[in-house]
C-alpha cells in the first residue's frame, strides 16, 4: 500500500501553487518530478565532490569516479544486466537510440529491412529513417488498431530474412499502451534480428529484466524515473556493443591516440566520450533506489488504481473521447471533447492549476491514425492522488463549458 501523503511530502515541487491554485501535476509521461532524496543527492555532489572523473589521482577525483560507477551498478542491477560495462551513460533516450542507429549503418546494407511500430515516439522513427537514408534499407511500420494496439499477426507477417532489426517501444507514451514485446522480442530473434526496446514509459512503473527478456537494447531517460534531466541510459548486450562502432569520438573514449592511428577503449568508455553528466549518472542511481523503495509492483498498482477511477469519472462528460483503450496500459490518458481544440483545454486547465500535455506528444503519426491534431493527456504518478482526479475531471467540465 502507497502513504501517498506520506510520499508527497518528498517531493517539494508539490507543495507550490501555479495560478494561484495548487498544482496538480499531470505530466508525469513528459518528466516526472524530483523527491528530496534525489535532490539533496545532487546538491551534496556540487558541495562536496565535484570533479571529473576516471583520470584524476586526487581523492576529489576518486570520490566522483566510485559514486558515478557504483550507481552504473545499481543501474546494472536494477536491469539484471550481466555486466556493469554493458550499461552505458547517455545524455537520455534519444541519445541511446542515436548511438545504436549510428552503429548499424555499419552493418545494414542495401535492401536489408528495419521494423518500427505505429506507436512510436518521433524519437524511435526519426533516427531509423535517417540511418535508411544512409545505408538504403528499407523500413517496414507494424499497425495499430483503434484501441491503440500493435496488430501482432501483421508483425509476424512482416517479419523475413531480410530483417534485420526491429525496435518497438515498451510503453506508449502518448496512448499508455503496454505493448507484447517478450512475443516481438521472440519472434525477431528466431529470424535473426536484433530488438532494440524504448523503455522510457515503461521503465517508472515496469521493471524490466534485460536478460529474461533476451533483448538486444534497452533504452531509459533518467528525468522520467524521478531523476535529473540530461542523463539516460542504453543497456545493450556485450556482443552487441563490442560489435558496434563507437558513436562519438573524443576523450575518455580512447585507449591510444596518435595522428597514425587511434584504437579505443574497452567498454562501457568506448560509448562515453567526453566528460559525462556525472552528478546526474550518480543521481540517477538515487532516484532508483527512492523507487525500488516504494517498489515498481507496489508504485503500477496504486497507478492503476488512479487510471481506472479517471477513465470512469472522464468518460461520464458528454462529448469526451479517449484515444487508446488498450487491454494493458499504463496511467495514461489522452482524449479530446469534441468541438474543442486541446490546446485551449490545457490552457484553461493550467488557469486552474493542472498541468497536463497537449499535443501530438512527438508522436505525430498516431494522431494522422486518429485524424486529430492532437490530444490532451493527463499522465499519473504514485505521488498523485484521488483528489487530484477529482480537480482534473471538474476542470476539464469547466474547460468544457467555457469552450463549447
Ligand atoms: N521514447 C518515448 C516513449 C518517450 O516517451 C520519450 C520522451 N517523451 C522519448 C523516447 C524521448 O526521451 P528523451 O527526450 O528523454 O530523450
Amino acid at each position: 500500500m502507497i502513504d501517498v501523503l506520506k510520499i508527497r511530502k518528498d517531493f517539494p515541487i508539490l507543495q507550490r501553487e501555479v495560478n494561484g491554485k495548487p498544482l496538480v501535476y499531470l505530466d508525469n509521461a513528459a518528466t516526472s518530478q524530483t523527491p528530496q532524496q534525489v535532490i539533496d543527492v545532487i546538491v551534496d555532489y556540487y558541495s562536496r565532490y565535484n570533479a571529473n572523473i576516471h583520470r584524476g589521482v586526487h581523492t576529489l577525483s576518486q570520490e566522483a569516479t566510485d559514486a558515478y560507477e557504483q550507481s552504473r551498478q545499481k543501474i546494472q542491477h536494477h536491469f539484471n544486466a550481466g555486466h556493469p560495462y554493458e550499461i552505458i551513460f547517455t545524455s537520455g533516450t534519444t541519445h541511446a537510440i542515436n548511438l545504436v542507429a549510428n552503429g548499424f549503418a555499419s552493418i545494414l546494407k542495401k535492401g536489408d529491412e528495419i521494423m518500427v511500430s505505429a506507436l512510436e515516439h518521433h524519437s524511435n522513427i526519426v533516427p531509423w529513417q535517417m540511418l535508411c537514408e544512409r545505408t538504403g534499407a528499407i523500413l517496414k511500420v507494424i499497425p495499430m488498431d483503434l484501441n491503440g494496439e500493435l496488430i501482432m499477426s501483421e508483425y509476424h507477417k512482416l517479419l523475413s530474412n531480410k530483417t534485420k532489426l526491429v525496435f518497438c517501444n515498451h510503453v506508449s507514451n502518448a496512448l499508455g499502451t503496454v505493448n507484447p514485446i517478450v512475443e516481438i522480442i521472440n519472434a525477431a530473434h528466431e529470424i535473426g534480428a536484433a530488438v532494440l526496446i524504448d523503455g522510457a514509459q515503461a521503465a517508472p512503473h515496469i521493471k524490466a529484466d534485460v536478460q529474461a527478456l533476451d533483448v538486444d537494447f534497452y533504452v531509459v531517460s533518467g528525468h522520467k524515473l524521478c531523476g535529473p534531466t540530461g542523463v539516460g541510459v542504453l543497456y545493450g548486450k556485450e556482443e552487441w556493443l563490442r560489435k558496434l562502432p563507437p558513436y562519438q569520438g573524443g576523450g575518455e573514449m580512447i585507449a591510444e591516440v596518435s595522428f597514425e592511428k587511434t584504437t579505443y577503449a574497452d567498454l562501457p568508455h568506448k560509448f562515453e566520450a567526453g566528460t559525462p553528466n556525472i552528478c546526474g549518472g550518480i543521481a540517477l542511481g538515487a532516484a532508483l533506489d527512492y523507487m525500488n523503495n516504494i517498489g515498481l509492483e507496489t508504485i503500477a498498482a496504486y497507478e492503476h488504481e488512479l487510471l481506472e477511477y479517471a477513465t470512469e469519472q472522464l468518460l461520464a462528460i458528454e462529448d469526451l473521447k479517449i484515444y487508446g483503450q488498450a487491454k494493458e496500459k499504463t496511467a495514461v490518458i489522452s482524449f479530446n471533447i469534441e468541438g474543442i481544440h486541446p490546446y485551449d483545454i490545457g490552457a484553461i486547465l493550467d488557469k486552474l492549476g493542472v498541468a497536463v500535455r497537449t499535443g501530438h506528444h512527438c508522436a505525430q503519426p498516431i494522431m494522422d491514425f486518429y485524424k486529430i491534431p492532437g490530444t490532451v493527456r493527463a499522465s499519473f504518478s504514485f505521488y498523485n492522488t484521488k483528489e487530484e482526479v477529482d480537480i482534473l475531471v471538474a476542470s476539464v467540465k469547466r474547460a468544457k463549458n467555457m469552450l463549447q
